[in-house]
């Protein structure tokens, strides 16, 4: 059992003891936990996905290092599999949007179109969109020659022993770039600027590795296929010349960087200069006492399945201790 203390007593009516907004990892967890802690937990879903529930992972289809699942497992089944579990423990779930949060007053209120809940305490856990480039074949490719995550998908047979490109002149590309080298037989960086905007230790990194040629100035217009259907290349155009020519390539990794979901809490939790939730090292607090932030909406290093479930657990532990304290 995660947790030793009592369960605190029900608020008074019409005030919830937690709402939880998401439903990715960390927001199932943090409901599984807080359900299991008789919290009763009130979950908002989202609808943002095309209507389903589930998060980043419901776009994606094996995962491969999700532990417990030694064969892998799609991520809309993972994802389900977190839902199920978190109703079983009796959390609320709604599939809806939130509009809007006031956490300046306690009770906090949050509001979807359909309700209004009122709640001592807030987790939220409404994730991060990786930035696209909008090639007109991205949908077509999406998980099947492009990608935003290296850590997840470089070791997946479609990329594995392959040519590869990462696009992007940051932190983030570089770090990408570097990790695909470990699976990849090549890996080229698209820079559509004439330098490289990561760290001084990851340029010299990516320079320094054989592995890895970097292409200034060169911009990544869309990807090409074979006979087969099957991504093949990248067509990319010269941003000083405008010369067009095509890179063979089996993969595209974006790594042009995240955008947190966080715009709810602008203007009433601290975030950071990126817009990602601040939270205390350590914990899932943020600076509103009674607020707590879980997943990819505070995390803009990690960025797993796992670390986003481990954040939601955290979360609702705090919740729990939190309730008790102010009981
Ligand atoms: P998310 O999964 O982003 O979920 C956030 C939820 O919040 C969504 O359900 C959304 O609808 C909801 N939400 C947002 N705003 C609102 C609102 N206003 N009201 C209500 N709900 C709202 N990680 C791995 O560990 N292994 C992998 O193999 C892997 N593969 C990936 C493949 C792809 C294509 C992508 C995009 C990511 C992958 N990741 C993988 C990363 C992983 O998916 C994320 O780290 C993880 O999903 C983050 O979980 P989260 O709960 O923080 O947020």
């Amino acid at each position: 059992k995660a947790s030793s203390a009592e369960p605190p007593p029900f608020p008074a009516k019409g005030v919830e003891n937690v709402v939880i907004i998401g439903s990715g990892p960390a927001g199932y967890t943090a409901a599984i936990y807080a359900a299991r802690a008789n919290l009763k937990p009130v979950v908002f879903e989202g609808y943002q996905m095309g209507g389903v529930p589930g998060g980043q992972l419901m776009t994606t289809t094996e995962v491969e290092n999700f532990p417990g699942f030694p064969e892998g497992i799609t991520g809309p089944d993972l994802m389900d599999r977190m839902r199920r579990q978190a109703e079983r423990w009796g959390a609320e779930l709604f599939q809806e949007d939130v509009e809007s949060v006031d956490v300046k007053n306690n009770p906090f209120t949050v509001k979807s179109s359909e309700r209004e809940v009122k709640c001592h305490s807030l987790i939220y856990a409404t994730g991060a969109t990786a930035k696209r480039l909008r090639l007109p074949r991205e949908d077509e490719f999406w998980s099947r020659g492009i990608s935003a995550c290296a850590i997840c998908d470089g070791a997946s047979p479609l990329f594995k022993g392959q040519v590869l490109a990462v696009v992007g002149g940051g932190d983030t590309a570089t770090e990408e770039a570097l990790y695909l080298t470990k699976y990849a037989r090549h890996v080229h960086l698209l820079v559509r600027k004439d330098q490289l905007r990561a760290s001084k230790a990851m340029q010299d990194r990516v320079f320094n590795n054989p592995n890895i040629t970097v292409h200034f100035n060169t911009e990544t217009v869309d990807v090409v296929s074979n006979t087969k259907g099957q991504m093949s290349g990248i067509l990319t155009r010269k941003v000083d010349t405008g010369e067009e020519s095509v890179l063979e390539a089996k993969g595209l990794f974006y790594g042009i960087g995240h955008l947190p979901n966080s715009q709810l809490l602008e203007g009433q939790v601290e975030l950071d200069t990126a817009g990602y939730v601040f939270i205390k090292e350590g914990s899932a607090k943020t600076s509103v006492e009674g607020v707590f932030a879980a997943g990819d909406v505070q995390d803009h290093e990690w960025r797993q399945a796992i670390t986003a479930a481990g954040s939601g657990c955290i979360a609702a532990l705090s919740v729990e201790r939190y309730l008790v304290s102010n009981d």
